[in-house]
């Protein structure tokens, strides 16, 4: 019958403890064989006090049978655990039994336990590890069976949500739920969501949640499954509250400008569209200034874009100084402001701009470096100038470039005042008729400035400048009438006058000996004329002057413009003989791609440029920078306004090759300059004789 039996299994005898008879699955279980075995004692198989105990005296009160999960040792000393079952059997007065002898025995039976404890073990080891690595997570998990009670949860969800230990150990689903819900400030639609979710056991998504305290939770959840089917849902909750302050914090960053902290030109807009509904409202005016640095360009390309920053962190902070706490002072481009001037009319603009100029004069230190800027201001004003942001905004750019184009420094207002824009109209038509009527009258002379040699202290040329005295309006300077003039495209026939005067002196004074270079400037207008060059040659061989001898002025933003069609042209140029200058160097594009490319023998540099020398810092790096390419690329170089001996040493210093300016002479007539120039020989021939640095002259 007990070999019958799955599991280990033996008689005892009730009076002996002696083991009866044992099945094969014992013999395997003990490590005895059953022979063995069944000379053993009950007892000798006993691993625990506990068992020892029941077989001496414990056994005999069993009335049926006993369970008990205990050990037993195998032959090799190994102990075992085992489940064992110890049941008393009866038999009935029968066959063979001896009188007196008790119908009775023990079955034994044992199960080996070995295995299943050990998956046992293996299962909470897994299970241990599971849990560390949900209480690991930042994200608070909380896990639910479909009807919604919790099963479980990790300590990040208790600390996200603040959950009461109490409420969780006392497994209150309820009281955790109704707890979560007094936590989220929109309690609506938080039961809503949670509605919708409960009616779909395979939803999954997530959403935002914001809680009375302030914290943003994202909350994510996704159906548990076991084999497929969904057994629950988990939810995962993420304190995202940090990474939206964040994002909070780009947006404001890409509001402000990183550099001066001032509002960008996406904040300008928006600060505009308020003040325009503020004034249409309360129908006050305000006004816009557009403030353009001068020179900004070269100063930070001489001193580095590093001491350029800090110049405009410390113009800034002078901006913002200047104005009141209600106008916008916002940065728009590297050099460029945009300030908005509440409740203005035209005088109060006018006084912003004023004191803004003003902030700017005292020379600023940088690195230890004093510098002085100027800036040039636009002013529009609403309602008069434009009744949209995007109109105001260019109404202003355009006053500023308006200024900029005559010389800048100062400001100006789109609209003139009505008086003033009326005196400028019927002085504009009554310049271009008088220009007209000057040059047909032969009221226009040409002025000759000398360049001199730096080394040498000779005069080896002459800039020729237009001068025109109306009988009418007087000396009018070629800073008014020229730009009027390239706006009427009156400028093509100035231009050829000049062409022909100049060179028709300069080959008088070739023929007198005097081997002088004469240069003219050349406008944009009268360059891109498709007969240009030929209009030079055909100058040239009329009186018969040698190509070498002239020398075109040209802006740099000739240059830019159609520098394919330029390109060609300065080449024709260069072809014929005729050399080429670049004037006001510095003040245009700047782009160096040009002096390369194209045939130029000369930069003049700006007299901007020279006036702060040999004191201020920015002027002093910007004219060694220039110099320094001149010299790179093997150009002449000719400095512009040189009025003191400080600024005549300091570019000779520099290796500057000429100069031209008031320390020598103005411009001054044909006559005047024949005179220097017998003095300019007598001049030279002195140092000569003085042993100085003069070669002589010719
Ligand atoms: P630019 O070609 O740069 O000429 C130099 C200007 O600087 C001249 O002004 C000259 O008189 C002035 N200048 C020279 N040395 C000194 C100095 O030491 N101190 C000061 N404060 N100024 C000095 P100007 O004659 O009034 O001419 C102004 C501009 O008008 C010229 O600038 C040039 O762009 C233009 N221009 C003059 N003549 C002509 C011409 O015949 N044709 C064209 N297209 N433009 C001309
Ligand atoms: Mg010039
Ligand atoms: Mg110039």
């Amino acid at each position: 019958m007990i070999e019958g039996l799955l599991d280990a299994a033996w008689l005892v005898d009730p009076d002996s403890l002696r083991i009866l008879a044992a099945n094969a699955a014992a013999a395997t279980l003990l490590g005895i064989d059953v022979s063995t075995l069944c000379r053993t004692d009950a007892l000798e198989l006993s691993a625990t006090p506990e068992d020892i105990a029941f077989w001496e005296s414990g056994v005999g009160e069993l009335t049926d049978s006993v369970d008990v999960q205990t050990f037993v040792s195998r032959a090799d000393g190994k102990l075992v655990p085992v489940l064992r079952r110890v049941t008393r059997i009866r038999f009935g007065p029968g066959r063979g039994s001896a009188p007196g002898a008790r119908n009775e025995t023990y079955l034994v039976v044992m199960r080996d336990r070995s295995l299943e404890l050990r998956t046992q073990a293996e299962l909470e080891e897994r299970l241990s590890e599971l849990r560390a690595t949900l209480d690991s997570t930042t994200d608070g998990i909380l896990v639910t069976d479909l009807s919604g009670r919790i099963v479980n949860f990790n300590p990040r969800f208790v600390a996200l949500w603040g959950v009461p230990e109490s409420l969780l150990t006392e497994h209150d689903d309820a009281a955790v739920s109704s707890w979560m819900l007094r936590r989220v400030s929109d309690p609506v639609s938080y039961t809503k969501r949670l509605h919708a979710i409960g009616e779909s056991s395979t939803l999954e998504g997530s959403d935002v949640l914001t809680l009375r305290c302030g914290k943003v939770i994202e909350r994510r959840t996704l159906p548990q499954r076991n084999r497929g089917q969904p057994i629950g849902r988990v939810f995962a909750f993420r304190d995202v509250s940090e990474s939206l302050e964040t994002n909070r914090r780009i947006d404001a960053l890409s509001n402000t400008d990183a550099l001066t902290g001032l509002p960008n030109r996406r904040v300008v807009a928006s600060r505009i569209e308020y003040a325009l509904a503020l004034a249409q409202r309360e129908g006050v005016a305000f006004a816009l200034l557009h403030l353009n640095l001068d020179r900004f360009k070269p100063i930070n390309d001489a001193l580095g874009s590093a001491a350029g920053d800090r110049m405009l962190v410390e113009v800034s902070k002078r901006l913002i100084a200047t104005m009141r706490q209600v106008d916008a002072v916002s940065r728009v481009g590297a050099d460029e402001y945009v300030i908005l001037v509440h409740q203005a009319d035209m005088q109060r603009a006018e006084g912003a701009a004023r004191r803004l100029l003003d902030a700017l004069k005292p020379p600023f230190t940088v690195d230890g470096m004093n510098l002085t800027i100027t800036a040039s201001i636009g002013i529009s004003l609403y309602p008069g100038d434009g009744s949209t942001s995007d109109e105001l905004l260019q109404a202003a750019d355009d006053a500023m470039n308006d200024l900029k184009a005559s010389g800048g420094a100062g400001y100006r207002f789109h609209h003139q005042p009505v008086g003033a824009t009326v005196v400028k109209l019927r002085t504009r038509m009554k310049l271009d008729h008088a220009m007209r009527q000057a040059l047909a009258s032969g009221r226009f002379r040409l002025h000759y400035q000398p360049q001199v040699d730096l080394n040498s202290g000779e005069i080896v040329g002459a800039e020729a400048l237009i001068r025109w005295r109306d009988p009418e309006l007087g000396d009018v300077p070629p800073a008014e009438f020229i730009p009027a003039a390239e706006s009427s495209g009156f400028i093509v026939a100035i231009g050829a006058w000049v062409l022909r005067q100049a060179v028709q002196q300069a080959a008088l004074w070739h023929g007198r000996g005097h081997r002088l270079l004469m240069s003219i400037n050349v406008s944009a207008l009268q360059f891109q004329q498709p007969d240009f060059v030929d209009s030079v040659a055909r100058a040239l061989a009329e009186v018969g002057l040698d190509p070498q001898w002239l020398e075109l002025e040209l802006t740099e933003s000739i240059l830019i413009q159609d520098a394919q069609e330029a390109l060609h042209r300065l080449q024709a140029l260069a072809q014929l003989g005729v050399k080429l200058a670049i004037d006001d160097f510095g003040t245009g594009y700047s782009s160096l791609a040009y002096l390369k490319r194209f045939p130029i023998g000369r930069l003049k540099i700006d007299r901007s440029f020279v006036r702060g020398l040999p004191k201020d810092e920015a002027d002093v790096g910007i004219v060694n920078a220039i110099v320094n390419l001149g010299k790179a690329l093997h150009l002449d170089m000719v400095a512009e306004g040189v009025e003191t001996e400080a600024q005549r040493l300091f570019m000779l210093n520099t290796g500057c090759t000429q100069y031209q300016g008031s320390l020598c002479s103005p411009a001054i007539d044909a006559l005047s300059f024949d005179a220097l120039l017998d003095r300019g020989l007598a001049f030279a021939q002195d140092m000569a004789d003085d042993g100085g640095w003069i070669e002589g002259g010719s």
